[in-house]
């Protein structure tokens, strides 16, 4: 049977305050909703790089294909040149001559085709660029929307850590000088009920269960010595009498 005098008992309350605020500061450190929005911008600028791989491959491949229509529309502007001058020198035959002239239009037509097959080749270039200038500015955004949050969540980490560290200190205060049996016990049986370990007794109602303690327990404790430690027998939490207790 543990024994504790009753301001020791007191202050096992203060000693139970102090843990449950250092449980609330540490659960609200874990689930700030900061946590989840770094993680969510996170995620986005994953993302964004993958497009932006993305659609700098698409710019390439489509710049390879540009080299190629340019060369294609160039081989044939050479080959008009060639002809042209030919025809200016005004050497051959005249169905030479003809057949030049025949082959020029039937260039000219080509070229005209081949140079709509670059001016496409060239808008879908544009287009495939200006993604990529879009997913650059986005990634620019949602860089400086990450910082930000996660600055704030770093400051408010930083806050909470601090209170904790002052509540910790006011703890080991509050225990000071408690038994080593006592706190023992308490651990214990916070560690079995939730986090509480220590209730008060309070209008005969056990603040830990909140139940309301029935006659014979009332005068079980009513007799028992002002160190005992008392237990609630419904939650088995260690029942702190006080003077509002309702003996
Ligand atoms: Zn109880």
């Amino acid at each position: 049977m543990v024994t504790a005098a009753p301001q020791d008992q007191w202050r096992l309350l203060d000693v139970q305050a102090h843990d449950t605020r250092l449980t609330q500061l540490a659960h609200r450190r874990r689930t700030l909703p900061e946590h989840a929005e770094v993680d969510r911008l996170t995620g986005q600028l994953t993302t964004l790089g993958d497009q932006f791989v993305a659609a700098r491959t698409v710019v390439s491949d489509i710049e390879r294909e540009l080299v190629k229509a340019e060369a294609d529309v160039e081989q044939v502007r050479q080959r008009v040149i060639r002809d042209r001058g030919r025809l200016d020198a005004g050497h051959g035959a005249a169905k030479e001559l003809q057949a030049i002239q025949h082959e020029l239009d039937s260039l000219a037509q080509r070229q005209s085709v081949l140079e709509d097959a670059e001016l496409e080749v060239m808008e879908r270039l544009e287009a495939a660029q200006s993604r990529v200038a879009e997913l650059e500015a986005d990634e620019e955004r949602v860089s400086a929307e990450l910082a930000e949050a996660t600055g704030r969540r770093d400051r408010l980490v930083a806050e909470l850590d601090d209170e904790a560290g002052r509540e910790q200190q006011a703890r080991v205060n509050a225990a000071a000088g408690l038994s080593a049996e006592l706190l023992a016990l308490y651990e214990k049986v916070r560690e079995q009920s939730g986090g509480i370990g220590a209730a008060r007794l309070y209008q005969r109602r056990c603040e830990g269960c909140r139940l309301e303690l029935n006659t014979t327990d009332i005068n079980r404790i009513r007799a028992a010595a002002d160190d005992a430690v008392i237990r609630c027998e419904e939650c088995r939490r260690i029942l702190v009498r006080t003077p509002d207790s309702g003996l």
